[in-house]
């Protein structure tokens, strides 16, 4: 007997529920469940980089049988499954209880990225870690959501530094078998579920399941063998290509990803566009109505009040934007199946000030989302004001463009340890009192033995990790000894560590300490108060600007003045994002100001008592309060003045404030003010920067508008 569409070859017979256990993702923030895989097999629970489908095909039967008959894992079994079980039928939870007459119906959300789990490579960055997290916090909210986006069989890139420190991509592929991927199929049982036109040819479209809890995710799949070669290319790579291949992802993501859903008799009631790259989304479902004889206006405004647009980006050049031959080519003519003639189709994409006969994604989405947010209260502001001119004659203040704060997804990101040290400080059940303030201000009577106690064991955990990784790479890889030393392995646990992990963009200035090396090496090698540094991160294939910035830090983790103490830890995903938010001292952030529209990552430590240090800018601009972390004061001027001040000012903090805290001790030997700061961290964070409380106000202020349709303000003219 097989399991799991014969994904897993044998379970005793005690111990079935594994199989959809390993098929739902939810087990990541269901710490029973976590358990309960990794006493499975604690070895290949860490060499399958905790795969738990993967780890089930590999694991020995005899040990399941040994498992099947042990009372204590059996215990833990049993406990899993009620919880599994549990949240299937789940009446009481938030969205039901807080909105006991909401409309019927679903939310789809739409995404070109999720970052669910590390085994499943289909993000790049934060957009998709937050498209991720938000899909885990509607399921523990009970929000009727169901994500949408493309599978990404070859995934983003595996990230190798070559020895001059120049980044070498290879294919992530991955193998859905190992997946908890479920292939979905038509009434037919075949696997194309629709089919779409565009760039002159007629595209057969599949898709696959991915369950995170509650919330089923769809991610389309063009490698069909009824596809030409090209077409079958198109879902197989994150950024895979140049602009037009990005072009036909958005096209088989909005389109087709409407007609997947019903071709599956998903009929969602609310569309979500996360990000521009969505927006043919909503085309796609005024011209579903046109095609059924509906004006198009009537169509666009029914679309309008059921769509809700996220914008994620604060400059004008980070957004989508395509030439009209591009879309020309795409649509080929095919016009009338929008209801629409080339000009008005165009006219959507349109922007009155900038590049003229270009399509703004942007543009498009925020003509067919009455319900538009940006994603921090400054990111708000200043999208209203690079969209006035969507409204002749308003001011940008009082364009109906909201905010709402990012957050990170609490059960994902908070360490084992911390959560134990909730455990024992307010009670077993806190995670059900998450919601009150209260339950955070009680993290400032946390003992500070304990939670410095904590942290160490994070850090060395952290330490452990780096060494590990070093080790592997220095077999498989052949890697050189100096190789080894910017890895990390000089790194030691006493030091102040400051961790800078997340996508090399230039505007991140991952560089910027690296301005004046006497000075760096001077606050690094302190023979008393000495600091470390650990890089992480990802450029983007085609941005060599970025791909120096790494060949800097690259260089510099080999330079011997430094002493090992700058590390560069190859191929941050997930995993290794987990590890280093949880495990460093402090977190460093460095936007360019206003360019973060949030950053999420700063919060992902806070959440571990790791505080920050950070540019005002994005999520700190309302997160820094003045105790739980440092900022810089906003810099005015030129890149290159800019630059030049808050070099000077990172600096000038670390030396003064930030070395001296840590390293101060009382007779105990514990950093006491530092602790203060964590905790603040913490309770900052927690009562905050999360996805519950970000799913809460999109579902408040957005979902509920958009199910019932609601027309709260005037909608931007179409030209
Ligand atoms: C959180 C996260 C990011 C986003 O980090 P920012 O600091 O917001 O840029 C990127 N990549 C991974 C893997 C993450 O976990």
């Amino acid at each position: 007997m097989t399991f799991a569409e014969g994904k897993i070859p044998f379970l005793p017979e005690r111990l079935v529920g594994l199989a959809d256990v390993a098929l739902n993702l939810s087990w990541r923030w269901s710490r029973d469940t976590r358990a309960m895989l990794k006493a499975v097999d604690p070895a290949l629970w860490s060499l399958t980089r905790h795969n738990p489908v993967e780890m089930l095909r590999l694991v020995d039967p005899a040990r399941l049988t040994q498992c099947a008959g042990d009372p204590r894992f059996l215990e833990l079994y049993d406990r899993a499954m009620a919880g599994l079980a549990d949240a299937r039928i789940a009446q009481d939870t938030w969205y039901q209880q807080t909105f006991p007459d909401a409309p019927q119906g679903r939310i789809a959300y739409f995404c070109a990225e999720f970052g669910l789990h590390n085994s499943l490579p289909i993000y790049s960055g934060g957009l998709g870690v937050l498209a991720g997290d938000h899909c885990k916090a509607a399921s523990d909210l009970g929000v009727p959501l169901v994500g949408v986006g493309l599978l990404y069989s070859k995934g983003y890139f595996d990230q190798k530094i070559s020895l001059e420190g120049w980044q070498e991509d290879s294919d992530e592929a991955f193998d859905p078998a190992i997946m908890a991927l479920t292939r979905l199929t038509a009434p037919d049982g075949g696997t194309t579920l629709c089919t779409l036109t565009g760039w002159g040819r007629t595209l057969e479209l599949g898709a696959w399941r991915l369950r995170a809890g509650r919330v089923d995710l769809i991610l389309l799949d063009s490698d069909l063998p009824g596809n030409e070669d090209e077409d079958r290319e198109l879902t197989r790579k994150l950024y895979g290509g140049g602009q037009e291949y990005r072009l036909r992802q958005e096209w088989i993501l909005g389109v087709g990803g409407v007609r997947v859903l019903r071709a599956l008799g998903i009929e969602p009631v609310a569309f979500h566009a996360n990000e521009g790259h969505a927006a043919f989304m909503l085309l796609e479902r005024a011209a579903e109505m046109t095609r059924q004889g509906v004006e198009l206006e009537e169509a666009v405004r029914h679309v309008r009040a059921h769509s809700v647009f996220t914008t994620h980006t604060p400059v004008p050049a980070g957004h989508d934007v395509f030439s009209a031959e591009q879309i020309d080519a795409v649509v080929d003519g095919k016009w009338s199946d929008f209801g629409i003639d080339r000009d008005s189709f165009h006219a959507f994409g349109h922007h009155p000030e900038l590049d003229h006969g270009r399509f703004h994604m942007t543009a498009l989405a925020i003509r067919l989302c009455r319900h538009v947010n940006g994603v921090a209260r400054m990111h708000g502001e200043v999208t209203r004001g690079l969209w006035t001119s969507l409204w002749p004659g308003r001011k940008a203040s009082t364009l109906p463009i909201g905010h709402v704060t990012n957050g990170v997804h609490l059960g994902s990101w908070m360490a084992h340890r911390v959560m134990e040290l909730f455990d024992a400080s307010l009670g077993a059940d806190w995670e059900e009192r998450v919601d009150d303030d209260d339950l955070w201000a009680a993290v400032h009577d946390f003992d500070d033995d304990d939670l410095w106690g904590v942290h160490m064991k994070l850090k060395y955990a952290l330490l452990n990790f780096v060494r590990e990784q070093s080790r592997n790479r220095w077999r498989t890889h052949q890697w050189d000894a100096t190789h080894l030393v910017g890895s990390g392995t000089l790194l030691s646990p006493a030091p102040l560590t400051i961790g800078f992990a997340r996508r090399f963009a230039t505007y991140k200035r991952a560089d910027l300490l690296f301005r004046d090396p006497a000075r760096l090496q001077r606050l690094l090698t302190s023979e008393h108060r000495p600091v470390q540094l650990v890089f992480a991160g990802k450029a983007h294939p085609a941005d060599d600007d970025a791909k120096r910035i790494l060949q800097e830090i690259f260089r510099a983790t080999r330079d011997p003045r430094f002493e090992g103490r700058v590390a560069f830890i190859e191929d941050y995903d997930l995993h290794v994002a987990h590890r280093l938010v949880q495990g460093v001292d402090l977190w460093l952030n460095l936007p360019r100001a206003p360019m973060e529209a949030s950053g999420t990552s700063g919060m992902k430590a806070a959440l571990n008592g790791v505080p920050q240090l950070s540019t005002l800018d994005g999520w700190w601009a309302e997160g820094y309060t003045g105790k739980n972390g440092w900022t810089l004061p906003l810099a005015l001027g030129e890149p290159d003045v800019v630059d030049a001040a808050d070099h000077e000012q990172v600096f000038s903090i670390l030396e003064r404030e930030v070395v001296p805290r840590y390293y101060r001790r009382n007779e105990a030997g514990l950093p006491t003010e530092w602790i203060a700061t964590m905790k603040e961290s913490i309770f900052e964070a927690g009562r905050f920067f999360t996805t519950r409380r970000m799913v809460q106000e999109y579902t408040r202020d957005y979902y509920l508008p958009a199910l019932r349709g609601d027309a709260p303000d005037e909608d931007p003219p179409i030209r």
